[in-house]
C-alpha cells in the first residue's frame, strides 16, 4: 500500500478546503467515508493517495422520508436508509435496492456518499497487474475489450472503456428524479443525479462532473406519490452478496388498469444508471400484460452493442424490464 497522511479535518469547511487542494481522480488528495470501497482500492494499490481525509462524523446522516419526499444526509448508512419504515412505505425502490447490495456487515458500515461513488468492479480495473486500464492508467488501452467481458456494459461505451457502474442505490434514485447536494468553497448547490457521472468517451478517468474538494452532503427526491409502486429488480450470479449483472428500477404512476407514466433506469449495462427514456415513452397508456409490455420494452436494444461475452444483457434487460413494470404494478 502506497504510505498516506490521514487527516481528520474539524468541520467540512475544513475538509472541503483539504480536498481543494488535489486535481481530479486519481489524484493525492481523496476522501474517505464508510471507507468499505476506498479501502479495497489502497489495499490494492489502485488507489495511491498521499493524504486521505477523513469525512467520519462531518456530514449530516438524518434521514427523511414520506409524502413530503426524501432527504438521505449523506452520512446515513446502508442498513439504515434501507431499514427506514417512511423508505419502505413511500420508496420502496430505495429499500430494495440497498438490501439486495452487499453484505449486513458492509451496509452496517457504508454510506450514501460513498455508496454513489464507488468505483467499478471491472476486474482489469481492480487489478494493477493488468497494464492496459484506460480508467486506472489513461492511455494505457483497454483490457476487457478483447478480454473478458461478460459483467461489462452495452449501453453508453465508447471504444476506450465498457466499464459499467456498480452502484444499486444510484440506480434507483435516478428513476426516482433524485438530486444531490454539493459543498464546495463557495457554499452548496443542487445537480440531478442522472448529471453526476460521466460517459466514459476519451477521458474514462474523469467518471464525475465533481470538481475537486467538491463533497457530497444529501441527496432529495421530490414529493412523488407514484413512487409507492416502485420496485428494483436485481438479476445476479448468485442470490446474495453479489452484482448486478442487469437491475431495473421502475417507478409507475397508474390510470386504472394502465400506465400513465413509467420512470425506468436500468443497472449493469452502462456507465451510469441508465434512463431508458423510449421504452417510457411506449408504455404509457399499455396494461401490466406482458405481450404489451414486451414490446415496449423491446425498444432498450436500440444502439445497444455486445462485446461477445456480454451479448446476452442485451435481450436479458428487456426481460428484467418486463418483469420489474409486472412487480411494480401488482403493488397496491
Ligand atoms: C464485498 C462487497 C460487496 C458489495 N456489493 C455491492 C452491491 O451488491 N451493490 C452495491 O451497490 N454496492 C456494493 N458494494 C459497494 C458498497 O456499496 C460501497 O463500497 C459503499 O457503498 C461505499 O460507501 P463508503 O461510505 O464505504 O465509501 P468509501 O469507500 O469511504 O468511499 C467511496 C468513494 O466515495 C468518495 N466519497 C465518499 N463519501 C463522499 C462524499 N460525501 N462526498 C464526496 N466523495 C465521497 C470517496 O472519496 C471514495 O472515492 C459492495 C462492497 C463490498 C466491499
Ligand atoms: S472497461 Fe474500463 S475499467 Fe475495465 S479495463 Fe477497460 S478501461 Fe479499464
Amino acid at each position: 500500500m502506497h504510505p498516506f497522511i490521514l487527516e481528520r479535518p474539524r468541520d467540512i469547511n475544513a475538509a472541503v478546503a483539504l480536498g481543494a487542494q488535489s486535481g481530479r481522480n486519481d489524484a493525492p488528495v481523496e476522501y474517505i467515508a464508510g471507507g468499505t470501497d476506498m479501502v479495497q482500492l489502497l489495499q490494492e494499490n489502485v488507489r495511491r493517495p498521499d493524504r486521505l481525509v477523513s469525512l467520519a462524523g462531518l456530514l449530516d446522516n438524518r434521514i427523511e422520508a414520506g409524502p413530503q419526499g426524501l432527504r438521505l444526509g449523506a452520512a446515513a448508512t446502508m442498513a439504515e436508509v434501507a431499514a427506514h419504515p417512511g423508505v419502505i412505505e413511500h420508496f420502496p425502490v430505495v429499500s430494495e435496492s440497498l438490501l439486495n447490495s452487499a453484505s449486513p456487515q458492509v451496509r452496517n458500515q457504508a454510506t450514501m456518499g460513498g455508496n454513489l461513488l464507488q468505483r467499478t468492479r471491472c476486474p482489469y480495473f481492480r487489478d494493477v497487474g493488468y497494464a492496459a486500464c484506460n480508467k486506472r492508467a489513461p492511455d494505457s488501452g483497454c483490457a476487457a475489450m478483447d478480454g473478458e467481458n461478460r459483467w461489462h456494459a452495452v449501453l453508453g461505451t465508447s471504444e476506450n472503456c465498457i466499464a459499467v457502474h456498480p452502484s444499486d442505490l444510484a440506480v434507483a434514485l435516478v428513476a426516482l428524479d433524485a438530486s444531490i447536494e454539493i459543498q464546495d468553497a463557495g457554499g452548496e448547490h443542487s445537480v440531478p443525479l442522472a448529471d453526476l457521472h460521466r460517459l466514459p468517451g476519451n477521458t474514462p478517468h474523469i467518471e464525475t462532473i465533481l470538481q475537486a474538494g467538491e463533497v457530497i452532503t444529501a441527496i432529495t427526491v421530490p414529493a412523488s406519490p407514484a413512487a409507492r409502486r416502485s420496485h428494483y429488480l436485481k438479476v445476479r450470479d448468485r442470490a446474495s452478496f453479489e452484482f448486478a449483472v442487469v437491475s431495473a428500477a421502475v417507478v409507475l404512476d397508474m390510470d386504472g388498469d394502465r400506465i400513465r407514466q413509467a420512470r425506468i433506469a436500468l443497472g449493469g449495462v452502462a456507465p451510469k444508471p441508465w434512463r431508458v427514456p423510449d421504452v417510457e415513452a411506449a408504455l404509457a397508456g399499455v396494461s401490466l400484460d406482458p405481450a404489451e409490455l414486451r414490446p415496449a420494452a423491446a425498444r432498450v436494444a436500440e444502439g445497444a452493442q455486445g462485446r461477445g461475452h456480454n451479448d446476452f444483457k442485451i435481450e436479458l434487460m428487456q426481460r428484467a424490464i418486463v418483469l420489474a413494470v409486472e412487480t411494480a404494478g401488482a403493488r397496491a
